[in-house]
């Protein structure tokens, strides 16, 4: 990999550091060629520490690592992404990032809806939302509309009517993130159970 360590004429590139699996920015370093190459070598993100003017592995004193998982260089060489898979807390100051963020898997768009679900479940005389209705009638019902939108999937599977699989696909999921809701779990908590099961 050919990497322009001297863009600034200082020696550095900056290393953008992302969790492999959350996807999270959990801290921006810089680099130089030897910390790229002791990075490389131990598999721990190593930096140039410009405040201690010397290499610094993070990690070193806390415990705190960065496993490296891989090491991309970006359109112009002079920036790099490093995925890892951190060890602890990334930021000195005791968060998951320096951002002052928690570094949870989030689900994108699923991740907005569950957090409209949880506002409709905190506030459920509102009388115009159908989703807060269901939470007035409570468990069973929800748990009877998950049953029942899996049987018109089901339904719709041996059919060859794609928008109406895609239809009640879409009924299934957004009812069953209410069910889960409702029992007080989230996504995360269904893959990390799923997580539990990978050899
Ligand atoms: P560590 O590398 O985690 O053992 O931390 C050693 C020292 O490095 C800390 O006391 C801070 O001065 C510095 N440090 C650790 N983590 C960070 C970070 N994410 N950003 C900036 N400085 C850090
Ligand atoms: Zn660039
Ligand atoms: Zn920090
Ligand atoms: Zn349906």
């Amino acid at each position: 990999m050919t990497i322009n360590f001297n863009k600034n004429n200082d020696g550095l590139v900056p290393a953008i550091i992302q969790d492999s699996e959350t996807k999270n920015v959990l801290m921006l370093g810089f680099m130089n060629e030897e910390a790229y190459n002791k990075t490389v070598e131990t598999k721990k993100v190593t930096f140039y520490s410009r405040t201690k003017q010397r290499l610094w592995t993070k990690g070193e004193e806390s415990g705190n690592f960065l496993n490296l998982v891989s090491i991309q260089n970006d359109c112009d060489e002079d920036t790099l992404l490093i995925k890892v898979n951190p060890v602890g807390p990334t930021c000195h100051k005791g968060s998951d990032t320096c951002w002052n963020e928690e570094n949870t898997q989030t689900f994108g768009f699923l991740s907005q809806l569950e957090k409209t679900i949880q506002n409709r479940k905190e506030n459920q005389e509102d009388e115009k939302s159908y989703v807060a209705s269901l939470f007035r009638k409570g468990i069973n019902k929800i748990a009877q509309k998950v049953g029942e939108e899996a049987i018109e999937t089901v339904i719709e599977a041996k059919d060859d009517n794609d928008d109406l699989f895609l239809n009640e696909s879409a009924d299934l999921l957004f009812h069953y993130l209410i069910l889960l809701q409702a029992k007080g779990f989230t996504l995360n908590d269904i893959v990390n159970v799923l997580k539990s099961r990978e050899k």
